[in-house]
């Protein structure tokens, strides 16, 4: 996998990426599963972890400004 920015390799990570959910809401996101460039720090998110994500996020309850959720495979 290359980075379609630089076209330097990118390497799978798990990294802490916020999200934000509308003007006073976002979520954290714990130890998510990238590809990130090793030259310009720019991160991909692959189809089938952006839909765990997408659950993720429906399911949070949506009452707290700052929620952290732990990514789980
Ligand atoms: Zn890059």
């Amino acid at each position: 996998m290359k980075c379609t920015v630089c076209g330097a390799l990118m390497n799978a990570v798990n990294t802490d990426l916020p999200f934000k959910l509308s003007e006073d809401r976002i979520v954290i996101l714990k130890q998510l599963p990238v590809l990130q460039c090793e030259a310009c720090r720019e991160y991909l998110i692959e189809d089938a972890v952006m839909a765990r994500i997408d659950t993720l996020l429906a399911r949070s309850d949506g009452g707290a400004e700052l929620e952290v959720i732990r990514y789980a495979a």
